[in-house]
């Protein structure tokens, strides 16, 4: 999600260089001035990038520009954002007396004559800003939302004082006891003030910013930390079922989410969400569309993680994927869950697993690093990551090996966690193991430091080498 002042902003080529990196689908909001050729001309840029770019507009402006705004929805402007203010003592009266149809009712007036002016074209949206009295701006804002308005963004301009925490809190429980649960109630997108006033109103309007989606459970390694497929949890559940897996094991493993259901949610997702993480308990790159979702998620802005065993991909799908990266490098992440620097000690973990499928995954992590080099530094970020358990105690320090060989971006050393009543056999002993994890984690945390590759949750791992403790 992008924000930009054309309005006051003296540099109208950075903002198209900003403008540039806009994915397909992803929310843009422009403070448009119809007077300057530089800002219609980044507009216009904007609105060939992206398929959801809004301009902010003054009241009077909706009426004055009404040609060019048409205009702008010819050539695929998504919404317009109007920027109001309320008349309290204008419509007080009528909220104390409990009108149903209390609120300002010349905004609520400008909401239908803009719907009338551009039909179905475009979505019609309010800014506000906390205002003196905030009973009308509530009741506004309520029938608003009933009119169909989804969503309200709030302009800010500093910290939130006392009083306006009190005011906003108060709009939000109005709002609850208006039962206007699918509004969303943004602070400013481009604010550097609105995580702070996010936090400190208890703004439960504004949607999720992180979001994990299981797209599969099925998988065909064998870790012996998982709780689904390693081979002590494949034994127990043959035991228990006479000699198969049981049906509520096979069931489990053949889960994954309905293509439609999934997708119906990547586009649902409310603008500002910040990123989304691709997993379940088997392996996401399962999923038959798995790569089409993430292309999906990409193309509205959100940054991607996948967590994955990085077998499943093939080059065609790591040419799409290398697209997908952005100019910090980490739009799209793999965490590959690889937890053996070589084949000898991957197959301590994955016991049922081939060289050929090691090789494969070495190829894939491989490949990505190379387009990505091919394609200027643009593509996918590559964490290595290695899942501490009782087997591979004695590679901690080979795997840093092989993150020099494939050239990962990172290395995260994570301890394992207990997933199933059984994985605790292979779990590493916090007491008789922990001094020889921090040794090995120690040597390998040199070797990754000379060669300047990075470590991941670096605080942990240190935290583990100086107090032989996790
Ligand atoms: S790759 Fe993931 S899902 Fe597959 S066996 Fe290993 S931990 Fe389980």
């Amino acid at each position: 999600m992008q924000a930009h002042d054309l309005e006051h902003d003296i540099d109208p080529i950075r903002v198209a260089r900003l403008v540039n990196q806009l994915q397909p689908r992803e929310m843009c909001f422009l403070r448009h001035s119809f007077t300057s050729e530089a800002a219609t001309s980044v507009l216009h840029f904007a609105l060939k990038q992206s398929s959801a770019v809004f301009i902010t507009v003054t009241e009077g402006e909706l009426t004055e520009y009404q040609d060019a705004i048409n205009e702008l929805a010819v050539r695929g402007l998504a919404g317009i954002c109007v920027m109001s203010k309320t008349s309290p003592e204008k419509y007080a009266n009528r909220f104390i007396e409990s009108h149903v149809d209390s609120g300002d009712l010349r905004i609520i007036e400008l909401h239908s004559k803009a719907k009338a002016l551009f039909g179905e074209k475009l979505e019609i949206v309010f800014e506000f800003s906390v205002e003196k009295d905030m009973r009308i701006l509530g009741a506004t804002i309520d029938r608003l939302h009933k009119a169909g308005v989804p969503w309200i963004h709030f302009r800010l301009t500093a910290e939130p004082t006392v009083d306006e925490i009190k005011k906003m809190r108060d709009l939000f429980e109005f709002l609850r006891m208006r039962e206007c649960f699918y509004l969303n109630v943004y602070f400013d997108l481009s604010s550097e003030f609105r995580h702070s006033w996010q936090i400190k109103t208890m703004n439960t309007f504004s949607g999720l910013t992180d979001v994990h989606i299981d797209l599969s459970n099925k998988c065909t390694h064998s870790c012996v930390f998982c709780g689904l497929y390693s081979p002590v949890a494949r034994q127990l559940s043959a035991e228990k079922a006479g000699g198969k897996l049981d049906k509520y094991m096979t069931d489990l493993m053949r889960m994954e989410a309905s293509a439609e259901k999934t997708l119906g949610i990547l586009q649902s997702l409310p603008c500002d969400v910040q990123s989304l993480q691709f997993g379940g308990i088997g392996d996401p790159l399962m999923h038959p569309q798995a790569v089409d979702f993430m292309v999906l998620a990409r193309e509205r802005g959100f940054k991607v993680e996948v967590l994955s065993n990085m077998e499943y991909l093939e080059p065609a799908d790591i040419e799409k994927l290398t697209k997908l990266g952005g100019k910090t490098g980490t739009e799209i992440r793999f965490i590959a869950n690889i937890s053996g620097g070589t084949y000898e000690q991957y197959k301590l973990t994955r016991p049922l697993q081939t060289e050929k499928a090691y090789e494969k995954v070495s190829r894939n992590v491989r490949l990505q690093k190379k387009k990505k080099k091919e394609n200027n530094g643009v593509g996918a970020h590559v964490t290595l990551m290695y899942v501490i358990n009782k087997l591979n105690i004695d590679g901690i320090a080979g795997i840093a090996d092989l993150a020099i060989d494939l050239e990962v971006d990172d290395i995260w050393f994570k301890p394992m966690e207990l997933h199933g009543d059984y994985t605790w056999k292979v779990m590493p002993d916090p007491k008789s193991d922990a001094a020889k994890v921090a040794t090995n984690l120690r040597t390998a945390v040199e070797v990754l430091d000379k060669r300047k590759i990075k470590i991941f949750d670096r605080e942990s791992c240190e935290q583990i080498i100086r107090e032989s403790r996790f």
